[in-house]
């Protein structure tokens, strides 16, 4: 048998969590991001769920948009970053990817590329983020040069901002992005919306929106709507088994640098997963595990094949009780908040070494 960790995928929470991206979006279109191997989760599996029911794709690399176009689908694609070299453009060409044109070098390879084929683009604008993008003083010159480019067919105008997951909100970038554009690009279609943009502000979601997170499933803002609240549905459990169970009594420690201590009698489980399969090494003591279904804590230190999870108050468990790290009846937003991080964290980083299975969708 082999170890007993599993990540299962539900494919049709994906096509659930989609439909729900594409209500919210109204009669803008919803490309779905599936950058990072579908945030962890697939491409190739993210395509079964998506291929037929997305408006478009948006992703990073030529190899992802490959796989997308050899999956045979030929709804638009974006590359979030554009390309990096003239030698991608024969290919942004060849597949009709939409790239995200965000300096003056890859406008620079455009002019020279001679492309014979139009190909649409995003113009990337930097409304206060300075990731990427143009700002004030450059926008306008930028936009002039695509326009003059005869393979440049439609442009459309894109932004992201830092802080719509939080409190503040959109507002000071929106109006930064509006002064930027307003005249030069009065009338162009719109990029603006990640998941948390979509999810709070859906009014400023413009024509294209590119939501990701709650596609598998993950609160863009846990703090402020859980998954649940927000209707997402969780598309990866990473599951496994108790392998060991110890006796402790007080004074006892568990796991390297014997960092919990039982201050009474404890039953322990050791559970076959660790930090290799990609459970954050950083989830203190407390972090929350299901064991049968029934909460309980992770303990100690994570260590790179197994973690430990109090058993005290689950006399039924013991070796070969089924464990769930997160997913189906725990969000992996909870685990993600409890080991400091988010959702996207988690999901990345599922490492290759668990076998995946997937749920079908039920199409
Ligand atoms: C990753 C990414 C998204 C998706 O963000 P989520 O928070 O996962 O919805 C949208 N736009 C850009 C530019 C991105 O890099």
């Amino acid at each position: 048998m082999p170890r007993p960790i599993r990540a299962t995928i539900d494919l049709e929470a994906l096509r659930h969590n989609y439909r729900i991206a594409r209500q919210k979006a109204g009669q803008a279109r919803a490309y779905a991001v599936v950058k990072a191997n579908a945030y962890g989760h697939g491409l190739d599996r993210a395509l079964q769920a998506l291929g037929d029911v997305a408006d478009g794709f948006a992703l990073l690399d030529l190899a992802e948009a490959r796989e997308v176009r050899a999956f045979g689908l030929h709804q638009p694609i974006v590359l979030l970053e554009g390309f990096f070299e003239p030698a991608d453009l024969a290919e942004v060409e060849r597949l009709q990817l939409t790239p995200a044109i965000h300096n003056k070098a890859q406008i620079k390879m455009l002019e020279q590329a001679r492309l014979e084929t139009p190909i649409d683009v995003l113009l990337k604008v930097n409304s206060g983020m300075n990731r990427l993008g143009f700002d004030g003083e450059r926008f306008e010159a930028a936009l002039a040069r695509l326009r003059a480019i005869p393979a440049v067919r439609q442009i459309t105008l894109m932004t992201h901002f830092p802080r719509a997951d939080e409190p503040a909100g959109i507002s000071a970038p929106l109006t930064t992005f509006k002064h930027i554009t307003a005249s030069a690009g009065a009338g162009l279609p719109l990029c603006l919306a990640n998941s948390a943009t979509l999810l709070r502000f859906p009014e400023a979601a413009g024509q294209i929106v590119r939501p990701g997170i709650m596609l598998y499933g993950g609160s863009p803002m846990p703090e402020l709507h859980s998954a649940e609240k927000l209707g997402l549905k969780p598309v990866m459990t990473l599951s496994s088994e108790i392998i060991g169970v110890q006796q402790l009594k007080a004074g006892d420690a568990v796991g390297y640098g014997a960092t919990f201590v039982a201050d009474g009698a404890m039953r322990v489980g050791v559970v076959a997963c660790g930090y290799a399969d990609g459970y954050p090494r950083h989830a203190p003591t407390g972090t929350p595990i299901l064991v049968n279904g029934r909460r309980s804590r992770v303990l100690g230190r994570v260590s790179m094949d197994m973690l430990a999870c109090d058993l005290t108050h689950l006399p039924e468990a013991g070796v070969g009780t089924p464990v769930t790290l997160w997913g189906d009846g725990l969000p992996a937003d909870e685990v993600a908040s409890a080991a400091g991080t988010i959702s996207y964290e988690l999901f990345c980083a599922l490492a290759r070494r668990v076998p995946v299975q997937i749920r079908r969708a039920r199409i």
